[in-house]
C-alpha cells in the first residue's frame, strides 16, 4: 500500500515552469521549532545627506563627474560600467571550444531619492511612483536602438547582497545578447503559449488566485506571491493581473497601483525580522528586439537571502553548488509567514 503524498512531510521536488530548473524540497525539516529572530541588526542611523556618498546630489563621483541637486530619480551612465561599446562586433570566439561574442552595452545606474536614509518600504508612494515610471522610460529609451535587445532593470541592496553603498539605487543594464535568465523564461513562455494559446504566468496566475496558498499581497492590479518553486526562502513573483508584456506598457493605474504594492510588499518584507531586508530585484518583460512576444507576461523577482534572522542568511552551497537547490521551509509557509505580517513599518511604531 502505498502512502499519500503529504507537501509538509515528504522530500520532493518541484518544477518551475518559467525555467525549466528543479528545487528540492524537504518539508520534514521544519518539524524542529523555528529558532528566528534572536540576533538583531545594529539600528541604521544613516543621515539623510552624506558628504562621502558617490550618489548623494551635488556630491562629486569617482572618475570626476559631479552629480546635479536630483530632486527625485536620477539616472546617469556607470563610471565603470560592465558592458561598453569599444570593440569590434559578432563573433570573437576561436572555434567549437572556445566560443565568445562581443557584447556591447549600456549601463546606467538609478538613485531613487536624493534622500541617502530612505529605501523603498519607507518612500512615499508619490516618490515610488517616479520610480516606477522612469524604469518604463528607460526600457522604452534603450529598447528602441538597434544595438539593444534586452534592458534588463534591477536593484541589488544590502551589504549581504555584496552592494557597496546604501544610498537607495538600482541599474539598468541595456545588453545586445538577451540574458540567460529571461532567455530561458521567453523560450518556456512561447512553448506553452504555443501548445496552450494563453501566457503561461496568466494561467500560473489564475491558478495561484484559486488555490490561495501562496498569495502575500494583493492589489486591484497586481498580485505578489511565493511561487510554488520558490529557490530562496522568502522570494517572491509580483504580476500584473492584466496580459502586459513590458512595463512601458503599464496603464496610468497600473503603475500608481505598482508603487503602492511595492511599498506594502517591501514593507513586509523589513517587518519580517525587523531589519533593512536584503535582495536582489529585478523585472522581466519581453526583448526589446521589436517584435511582438504575446507570449510574455511582465514580471519581478525578488530574490532575498534571509533565512531565520537579519543575520542568518542561506547559503547555495554544496548540493546546491553542485546538484539543485534545496529548501526546508516549503513556499506555502514561507507565503504564511509573509502574509500575516503588518503593512506599517517596524521603524514607524517605535
Ligand atoms: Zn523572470
Amino acid at each position: 500500500m502505498s502512502i499519500p503524498f503529504d507537501p509538509t512531510e515528504h522530500s520532493h521536488r518541484r518544477r518551475n515552469p518559467l525555467t525549466g530548473d528543479w528545487v528540492v524540497v524537504s518539508p520534514h525539516r521544519m518539524k524542529r521549532p523555528w529558532q528566528g529572530q534572536v540576533e538583531k541588526a545594529p539600528p541604521d542611523t544613516r543621515p539623510a545627506y552624506d558628504p562621502t556618498c558617490y550618489l548623494c546630489p551635488g556630491n562629486e563621483r569617482a572618475g570626476g563627474k559631479q552629480n546635479p541637486a536630483y530632486a527625485d530619480v536620477y539616472v546617469f551612465e556607470n563610471d565603470f560600467a560592465a558592458l561598453v561599446n569599444n570593440g569590434p562586433s559578432g563573433d570573437v570566439g576561436q572555434g567549437e571550444l572556445f566560443q565568445a561574442t562581443a557584447e556591447p552595452g549600456v549601463c546606467r545606474v538609478m538613485c531613487f531619492s536624493p534622500r541617502h536614509d530612505l529605501t523603498l518600504p519607507e518612500m512615499d508612494p508619490s516618490a515610488i511612483r517616479r520610480v516606477v515610471d522612469t524604469w518604463a522610460q528607460q526600457v522604452a529609451e534603450l529598447g528602441a536602438r538597434p544595438d539593444i535587445n534586452y534592458v534588463q532593470l534591477f536593484e541589488n541592496k544590502g551589504a549581504v547582497m555584496g552592494c557597496s553603498n546604501p544610498h537607495p539605487h538600482g541599474q539598468i543594464w541595456g545588453t545586445h545578447t538577451v540574458p540567460d535568465e529571461p532567455a530561458k523564461e521567453d523560450a518556456r513562455q512561447r512553448a506553452y503559449f504555443e501548445s496552450h494559446g494563453a501566457p503561461l504566468l496568466l494561467d500560473y496566475l489564475n491558478a495561484e488566485l484559486e488555490r490561495n496558498e501562496r498569495l502575500v499581497v494583493e492589489s486591484t492590479h497586481w498580485v505578489a506571491l511565493v511561487p510554488f518553486w520558490a529557490v530562496w526562502p522568502f522570494e517572491t513573483l509580483l504580476l500584473p493581473r492584466r496580459h502586459v508584456t513590458q512595463l512601458p506598457d503599464l496603464s496610468d493605474a497600473e503603475r500608481a497601483d505598482l508603487a503602492q504594492i511595492l511599498k506594502r510588499l517591501t514593507t513586509r518584507y523589513d517587518n519580517l525580522f525587523e531589519t533593512s531586508f536584503p535582495y536582489s530585484m529585478g523585472w522581466h518583460g519581453q526583448s526589446s528586439d521589436g517584435a511582438d512576444h504575446p507570449h510574455w507576461q511582465l514580471h519581478a523577482h525578488f530574490y532575498p537571502p534571509l533565512l531565520r534572522s537579519a543575520t542568518i542568511k542561506k547559503f547555495m552551497v554544496g548540493f546546491e553548488m553542485l546538484g539543485a537547490p534545496q529548501r526546508d521551509l516549503t513556499a506555502e509557509q514561507a507565503a504564511a509567514r509573509l502574509a500575516a505580517l503588518s503593512e506599517v513599518h517596524y521603524k514607524s511604531v517605535q
